[in-house]
C-alpha cells in the first residue's frame, strides 16, 4: 500500500500546525517522521491514519482518496507512545481484541482467532505470557502486546506514535531493531514517529524531517546526515559547531580565533565534533587557538570541550588513541582545525 500527501494543511485557530506538506510513501517502505516537539509530527500521522481531518488537502491510498473511509477500511494499525492495553484483558485477549469485535460476517472462528494471536506471539517472543495481565509485564513487554494487537488485524500500514518514548534507553535499541525485523518479516508499509534522531537514522528506510508544520527534507538516513539542505536538518541530526565566518574566494576562512566577521561575506560554518583536529603545537595551517576546558574521557570516545580566545565554546570528539597521543590536559592551549565544514551562506540566527 503506498499513501500520498497531497497539499495538506491543518490549522488550530489561528495556529497553522502543517503548512501544505506534500509526501510519497511507497509500499513497503519504513519511514520515520523526524522533527522537535510541536513540530506537527503526530498531527499528519493522525491525518493519515483517518484519526483528524486536514483542513486542505488529501490523503490517498494506493492513489485513491481515503478520506470517506473507516479506519478498518483503510487497514490501519495504529501504535500510540502510551498505549493503553485493557487493564482486565489478558495479554492474548487484548490481541484477540480487534478481531472479536469485527461483525460477525467477518470475524474469523475461535481457532482461527487462536491461531492468530499465538504466531503474533511468537513473532514478539511472548509466547509463553500470554495469559498475564498488562500490570505484570515491563514498558517493553507492553509495547510489545501493543504492536500485537495492531498487527491482528492483518493491517496494510503501521502508524506508530513515539512507541517508545517512554522506554529505557536500552529497552528502546532492542525494539528499535526488532521493528525493523517486524517491519521486514510483515510486509508492511510503516510510518514512524520519533523526536530521537538516533532511531530515526538507525529504523528507517528514509527521514522526513519536520519542523514547525514543514518538511524540511526527505531522504535517506546518509542523505539527510551527510547532505542536510539546511541549518535546521544538519544541526537536528547529531552534534554540531556553529562558527561565524567570513566568505574569501568563496570559501569560508576560519580565522585564527574561530571567529572572524569582518568582510562583507558572512555565512555560517558548521562543524561536527569529530571532524575538528587537535594538535599541540601550531603548525602554520589554517587553525585557531584555544584553550581546553573540559575533557570527558569516559565513553568510546573522548570528548574536549574548547575555549575561543574569544570566549566560545568549540566541542571536540577524539578517539581514545588520538588522545593519548595527545597528552593533553585541562588548561592547555591547543590549536584545532576543521577537517570537513558545512557553510550556509545566508545568515541564519539560531
Ligand atoms: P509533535 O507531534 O511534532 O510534537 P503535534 O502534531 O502534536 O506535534 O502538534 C503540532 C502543534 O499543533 C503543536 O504546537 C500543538 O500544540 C498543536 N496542536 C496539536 N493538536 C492540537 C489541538 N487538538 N488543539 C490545538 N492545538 C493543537
Ligand atoms: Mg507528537
Amino acid at each position: 500500500m503506498n499513501i500520498e500527501l497531497k497539499n495538506i494543511s491543518k490549522n488550530f485557530g489561528q495556529f497553522a500546525a502543517l503548512k501544505s506538506v506534500n509526501l510519497k510513501v511507497d509500499g513497503g517502505e519504513l519511514v520515520a517522521l523526524l522533527g522537535p516537539s510541536g513540530s506537527g509530527k503526530t498531527t499528519l500521522l493522525r491525518i493519515i491514519a483517518g484519526l483528524e481531518t486536514a483542513d486542505a488537502g488529501s490523503v490517498l491510498y494506493n492513489g485513491e482518496d481515503s478520506s470517506t473511509k473507516s479506519l478498518r477500511e483503510r487497514r490501519v494499525g495504529f501504535v500510540f507512545q502510551h498505549y493503553a492495553l485493557f487493564r482486565h484483558m489478558t495479554v492474548f485477549e487484548n490481541i484477540a481484541f480487534g478481531l472479536r469485535v469485527r461483525p460477525r460476517a467477518q470475524r474469523p472462528s475461535n481457532a482461527e482467532i487462536e491461531d492468530r494471536v499465538m504466531k503474533l506471539l511468537k513473532l514478539v517472543q511472548l509466547e509463553n505470557l500470554s495469559h498475564r495481565y498488562p500490570s505484570q509485564l515491563s514498558g517493553g513487554q507492553r509495547q510489545r502486546v501493543a504492536l500485537s494487537r495492531a498487527l491482528a488485524v492483518e493491517p496494510s500500514v503501521l502508524l506508530l506514535d513515539e512507541p517508545f518514548g517512554a522506554l529505557d534507553a536500552h529497552v528502546r535499541k532492542d525494539l528499535r531493531r526488532w521493528l525493523r525485523k517486524l517491519h521486514d518479516e510483515v510486509h508492511l508499509t510503516s510510518v514512524f514517529v520519533t523526536h530521537d534522531q538516533e532511531e530515526a537514522l538507525e529504523v528507517a528506510d528514509r527521514v522526513v524531517v519536520m519542523n514547525e508544520g514543514v518538511i524540511e527534507q526527505a531522504g535517506t538516513p546518509e542523505e539527510v546526515y551527510h547532505h542536510p539542505n539546511s541549518p535546521f536538518v544538519f544541526r537536528f541530526l547529531g552534534d554540531v559547531n556553529l562558527f561565524h565566518s567570513r566568505m574569501e574566494d568563496g570559501k569560508a576562512r576560519l580565522g585564527p580565533n574561530g571567529h572572524l566577521k569582518e568582510g562583507s561575506e558572512e555565512s555560517c560554518v558548521f562543524v561536527r565534533p569529530h571532524l575538528i583536529d587537535v594538535k599541540t603545537q601550531s603548525d602554520g595551517s589554517e587553525h585557531f587557538a584555544a584553550r581546553v576546558r573540559h575533557i570527558n574521557a569516559a565513553g568510546p570516545n573522548v570528548k574536549l570541550e574548547l575555549m575561543t580566545a574569544n570566549g566560545e565554546a568549540v566541542d571536540v570528539t577524539l578517539t581514545q588513541e588520538q588522545y593519548r597521543a595527545l597528552g593533553i590536559a585541562k588548561n592547555d592551549q591547543v590549536f584545532a582545525t576543521a577537517r570537513e565544514m558545512k557553510v550556509f551562506v545566508e545568515d541564519y540566527s539560531i
